[in-house]
């Protein structure tokens, strides 16, 4: 049975603290994630292949995989991509005390200077959340999940997860991990094709401090 639903339910943002952010709706563009990296494999793939369509996105980074992989961290910074933290060991919060929690990412938080997490397996306690909005933290969710990440899918089920999802400001997740490499590989450039086809401009999510006000999208 899946435990994952690819299309984020309405009623579920209104669980959480106002503050994180599901989708951009406002914005008439798409905001493509990658969550788990850097990946030797995946990373230098999904890199490659935004360039052709002139694609920027966010990249929710481990922290071990960026001390792994400071090259690859560095490509993703010169070539326009922003980065977000997604704690230093992908933990998960709901099996995390918020001491050890806020001190994982802040492990990170010395690798990637920007304050935007996204909470690996979206588990997040509402403490955990609100501590790191008190901080100044924005924590991106997302409406739209491929599911790269289930093996028992083809990549034709992930694009058949993402597309007929998409609407302007929506924010997309992939990984670039081992794991779901075969199915990203092979669904990422049709989704690409989709946006391009649509007029989408494919854009880093903003910062807290940036124009956008991303508090309004929220269905509180
Ligand atoms: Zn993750």
């Amino acid at each position: 049975m899946r435990t994952y639903s690819v299309k984020t339910p309405r009623w579920l943002p209104r669980l959480f603290p106002k503050e994180i952010v599901w989708n951009l709706h406002h914005s008439p563009s798409v905001y493509l994630t990658f969550d788990d990296g850097p990946h030797p494999l995946a990373t230098p793939y999904v890199l490659d292949t935004l360039k052709l369509y002139g694609a920027k996105a966010t990249f929710f980074c481990i922290g071990k995989n960026i001390q792994a992989h400071p090259d690859l961290y560095n490509r993703l910074i010169t070539e326009g991509h922003r980065i977000g933290n997604h704690t230093f060991n992908h933990l998960n919060g709901w099996k995390t005390t918020n001491a050890d929690y806020l001190k994982n990412i802040i492990k990170t938080h010395r690798l990637v200077a920007h304050k935007i997490f996204r909470p690996p397996y979206g588990k997040i306690k509402i403490s955990q959340a609100q501590k790191l909005i008190a901080r100044g933290w924005k924590i991106y969710m997302w409406d739209v999940l491929s599911a790269d990440f289930d093996i028992s899918l083809s990549a034709a089920d992930c694009i058949n997860n993402v597309i007929p999802n998409i609407q302007p400001g929506s924010i997309i997740v992939f990984h670039d991990s081992q794991k779901a490499f075969p199915r990203m590989r092979d669904s990422l450039p049709a989704v690409l094709d989709y946006c391009r086809q649509q007029g989408y401009h494919m854009e880093v999510l903003p910062l807290a401090s940036d124009a956008y006000n991303t508090e309004t999208n929220n269905p509180h």
